[in-house]
């Protein structure tokens, strides 16, 4: 169906299933009346489950207003986000803290572990704050899982940036989230490290069932994806499916003329 198609939905007939995160017409402004910004102009799409998914775009085209909203940190000004085909937009401020803390993982570039607690306590955070059991079994089966199964006593200074980014993968899958939001995961991270948390994402999708969406201005970590969504001004520009790191660039270059040709205009 084309209006689907339009969509941009990487969902496909899945047994019914619904998409693991769902946004329709997500609108989101900043301030009011003269001076209000769009950051977000009406944003539809769907993400499947099993899949990893780039956003990418010029600077401030809206990809951190998108992530926010997709990850329930932020509230649209209007539309819908769907998480599991449950529509968590009017959730309390409550009701969506333990939503992100039992369902959403995340991964940030400056890693964010808690420099007092060892290794293993900061993968074992999310479900100590959910109030879940901690499954302490679970935990040394993903440090082993992210390359780090002798580092569970160390602390975080302790490690390198690599290190302690695989340890931020681990914590962001320990309660079997539905879906993980990484950004700019590999920022901080030389070219090795950063191959290595990008392989482990994919391997998080492709062996764990793992939703990924990852923010990144970086082609080739787009390159390691499913499929790439482009944000322009707030709307989708377009999506790459099987991207290579070739045509990503090309893709973000027209992009960001075109950004620079808008703002050269208005100015
Ligand atoms: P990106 O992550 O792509 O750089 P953002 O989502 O951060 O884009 O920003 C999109 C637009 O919204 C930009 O014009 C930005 O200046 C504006 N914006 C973002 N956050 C705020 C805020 N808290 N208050 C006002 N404007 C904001």
């Amino acid at each position: 169906m084309a209006g689907r198609r339009d969509r941009m939905d990487t969902e496909r007939d899945r047994g019914g299933q619904p998409p693991a995160i769902e946004l329709r017409a997500v609108a989101r402004s900043y301030g009011r009346g003269a001076t209000a910004v769009q950051a977000l102009r009406g944003v539809d799409l769907a993400l499947a489950r099993g899949s990893f998914t780039a956003v990418m775009g010029p600077s401030g085209s809206g990809k951190s207003t998108f992530l926010q909203c997709a990850a329930g940190l932020d509230r649209p000004s209007s539309g819908q986000v769907l998480l599991g085909g449950e529509e968590i937009t009017r959730f309390s401020e409550d009701r969506l803290t333990k939503l992100r803390r039992a369902r959403i993982g995340f991964v940030f570039q400056s890693f964010n572990l808690l420099p007092s607690l060892t290794v293993l306590q900061n993968v074992l955070l999310p479900q100590r704050l959910a109030g879940e059991r901690q499954d302490v079994r679970r935990a040394r089966q993903l440090l082993a899982e992210v390359g780090l199964p002798e580092h569970a006593s160390r602390r975080p200074g302790q490690l390198s940036g690599g290190q302690q980014q695989r340890v931020a993968i681990a914590r962001a899958l320990i309660t079997g989230p539905e879906v993980v939001f990484a950004d700019e995961p590999t920022g901080a991270l030389d070219t090795r490290s950063a191959q290595e948390v990008l392989g482990l994402l994919r391997r998080a999708v492709d062996t764990m069932g793992a939703t990924v969406v990852m923010v990144t201005h970086d082609p080739v970590a787009a390159s390691h994806a499913d499929h790439v969504l482009f944000l322009a001004d707030g709307a989708l520009a377009g999506s790459l499916w099987r991207p290579d790191p070739r045509s990503v660039a090309e893709r973000m270059a027209a992009l960001t003329t075109a950004a620079a040709g808008f703002a050269g205009a208005a100015a």
